[in-house]
């Protein structure tokens, strides 16, 4: 069984970059470090007497609407964002996350991103808390789960941020629950088609890779950690 944890710095990364390999694991639950209610959510800000509280629960809404139209559970841990701040009793709480889920699969960002503040921080805290909770896939002196497999998504500049695709997911079964998904995200509207376009080449991309022309639609993704399989 597929179990897939998404941890992203704001609320709706995860619609735009994994929504597609979200919507086609057997379980799935995002976790959201911010609601990107100060970073991205312009949108929110343009209507008049606009309040923090009031984006966080627009934000909340959206990304609820969002994970359910994927099929997923979704998390806020509400540590604010611009800057996202993750201090020691922040990071245990990520760690706890991730025990309690243990998945088999995370995602999250890259380590670098020179638009962006709060992503390269998430990168740092999911890496740090995913070795904790695993205990380095050794016996501990504290309860560890398996290694979950690690992966980061797409960023929006993928050459600036030390983004180099070594996965492609087919998600053209899952294609229109993506939209739908990506659709739920009215503060961020403009990101829509961008993000459908990208779905096409990288789908063009994964074709080529692998000869499987029934591809339409990917997503690509970055892996980490060694693959280890029985046989080649
Ligand atoms: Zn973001």
């Amino acid at each position: 069984m597929s179990r897939v944890l998404v941890i992203g710095a704001h609320s709706a990364d995860f619609v735009w970059r994994a929504g597609g390999a979200v919507a086609l694991a057997d379980e799935a639950r995002v976790i959201a470090l911010s609601y990107g209610e100060r970073g991205e959510s312009g949108e929110l800000w343009k209507a008049e007497g606009q309040t923090i509280e009031n984006v966080k629960q627009v934000r909340h809404a959206e990304a609820e609407k969002a994970a359910s139209a994927l099929g997923a559970e979704f998390r806020a841990l509400d540590f604010g964002d611009y800057p996202l701040e993750v201090g020691p009793e922040r990071l245990v709480q990520v760690v706890d996350e991730i025990r309690e889920y243990a998945p088999a699969v995370l995602i999250t960002h890259t380590d670098t991103d020179p638009f962006n503040p709060d992503h390269p921080v998430a990168y740092a805290v999911v890496q740090r808390a995913r070795s904790l909770a695993a205990g380095a896939g050794v016996a501990s002196a504290f309860p560890s789960i398996t290694p979950p497999q690690l992966f980061l998504f797409e960023p929006h500049q993928p050459e600036l941020c030390n983004f180099t695709p070594t996965t492609f997911v087919d998600i053209t079964s899952v294609f229109d629950a993506k939209v739908e998904a990506m659709a739920a995200m009215e503060a961020q509207k403009y990101l829509q088609t961008y993000y459908a376009q990208r779905a096409e080449q990288r789908g063009n991309h994964a074709r080529r890779a692998s000869g499987r022309s029934e591809v339409r639609y990917a997503e690509a993704f970055q892996r980490v950690l060694p693959q280890v399989v029985d046989r080649l």
